[in-house]
């Protein structure tokens, strides 16, 4: 019996001897990734994903966190005056992360000159007024801009634990989609620049750059007493297409009027995305005037080309009160549908003219009239073909689906307009790749200044940097 519990304390021993062996290894190894004085606490904790270390201890980050930054300050200097402060007190910071809570004593120091306090390590470490630090607020973004924020609250306590109500949710991600302006979530040149690069071959004609327009009835909230409204929201998707291959460069999706619209579209175009020498530019759009107008303005070369399944719906609809003999209808659209590809839509309109008819057909027949007399230059559907550019918005009407109608059009959901568009621009960011980019940069904005410049934190004595 005594020779058998020996034996157990034995394996238990190595066991323990084993696992802190471990533990010491994979805390130096997370040691030595913190860095408290060249990054902020976001930044750290994404680096430590970069690393894979998706299950560190909080308790391990916190005495990392602590220890570090007491060892590389120590006195602290007002950024106002210069003068050395006096350490007043230490503040028990508890902040939430991704990787559970982080606990530090934190010093904060007044400046008897200025009448200032100042809490150097919060500001050193960029930490997030309020409980949910900036890596809590990324991933609730992320998911709130895909399902609703009861949903976003149960799965982030389901993978991090975290109890957040559904106005937390909210909280948070507003306040990061209302930077979300189209600057920021917009894809980079460069990688602008490699896409029409890879898909520009030698002798061939440049690749055509697609602006495809098209607007999306969202549910709105209007103010008190007034019933819920459908509002458009306009969307661009800008993609490059290669043969039968479409790459998605950018997508922006607001509800707006067409003046807003249309400054978009400026937007985008000063921001000096596109070499506009290496692409040819056309814009496709169902025929809505806002589409046109703003394409004009902001791109006046591109080629226009009307949405060619919007032409037929309307070139059917006249047939169907036209022609009661499927036949005769068949034959008509045939001949019809042959003569847009030749290019030849006079001999079309004057053949709608010559027919004699009344009511119905006849009010049918004149707004196809003035339809297609409207798009004249936007159907020359054979050369276009022939040249490579898109005859159907279908990439649009996609964009419409997975940016807009799935997060906004829920049953029972009505949006009050600015929530609406911030997550319509959280989910754009996410099309174009640019949210983690975009996030980073917010993060860096949102660093609080505590006077002229950061504060100066003094290094202790012999203390460098590792
Ligand atoms: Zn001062």
């Amino acid at each position: 019996m005594q020779s058998a519990l020996n034996q157990s304390d034995i394996y238990k021993d190595r066991a323990h001897r084993k696992y802190f062996s471990d533990m010491k290894k994979l805390f130096d190894y997370v040691y030595d990734i913190i860095d408290v004085l060249g990054m902020s606490l976001f930044g750290n904790i994404e680096k430590l994903r970069v690393h894979k270390l998706y299950n560190i201890d909080p308790k391990m980050l916190s005495a990392i966190i602590e220890t570090k930054l007491e060892h590389y300050f120590s006195g602290f200097e007002c950024p106002l005056c210069g003068c050395k402060c006096r350490h007043n007190n230490k503040l028990k910071r508890h902040i939430e992360t991704t990787y559970g809570t982080i606990s530090f004593d934190s010093p904060y120091y007044k400046c008897k000159n200025c009448d200032k306090f100042y809490e150097p390590y919060v500001s050193a470490l960029n930490i997030r007024k309020g409980k949910y630090q900036y890596d809590v607020q990324k991933i609730v973004a992320k998911v709130a801009s895909s399902v609703p924020f009861d949903e976003t609250a149960e799965i982030l306590y389901d993978t991090h634990g975290l109890s957040l109500s559904q106005a937390t949710v909210h909280e948070l991600t507003n306040e990061l989609a209302a930077h979300a302006r189209l600057e920021e979530i917009s894809p980079e040149a460069a990688t602008i620049h490699e896409i029409i690069e890879q898909a520009t071959r030698p002798n061939k004609a440049r690749p055509v750059l697609v602006f495809a327009a098209d607007g999306a009835m969202s549910p709105t909230r209007t103010e008190k007493g007034k019933p819920n409204a459908w509002k458009e929201a306009k969307g661009i998707r800008v993609y490059l297409l290669d043969g039968q291959h479409l790459a998605q460069v950018l997508s922006w999706h607001q509800i707006c009027d067409k003046h807003r619209f249309k400054s978009f579209l400026q937007q985008i175009k000063q921001q000096n995305l596109f070499p506009e020498d290496k692409v040819r530019i056309c814009c496709i759009g169902d025929g809505a005037g806002w589409i046109w107008e703003a394409m004009e303005e902001a791109f006046p070369d591109a080629r226009q080309i009307l949405d060619y399944y919007h032409c037929q719906e309307h070139i059917h609809e006249f047939a169907n009160a036209r022609f009661a003999d499927k036949a005769a209808r068949d034959k008509w659209l045939r001949e019809t549908t042959n003569r847009l590809f030749q290019n030849k839509l006079s001999s079309v309109l004057a053949g709608l003219r010559r027919m004699k008819l009344t009511g119905e057909a006849a009010e049918k027949r004149d707004a196809l009239c003035s339809y297609l007399s409207k798009n004249k230059d936007r159907m020359d559907y054979g050369k276009a073909k022939r040249g490579g550019y898109p005859l159907g918005s279908g990439a649009i009407e996609s964009a419409n689906k997975f940016i807009s109608h799935i997060r906004l059009k829920r049953s029972g959901a009505w949006w009050k307009v600015d929530l609406a568009n911030n997550i319509l621009a959280l989910r754009c960011s996410r099309y174009n790749k640019s949210f983690d980019r975009f996030f980073a940069a917010y993060e860096k904005s949102q660093r609080q200044d505590l006077g002229p410049a950061r504060p100066h934190l003094s290094l202790c004595q012999g203390a460098g940097r590792k």
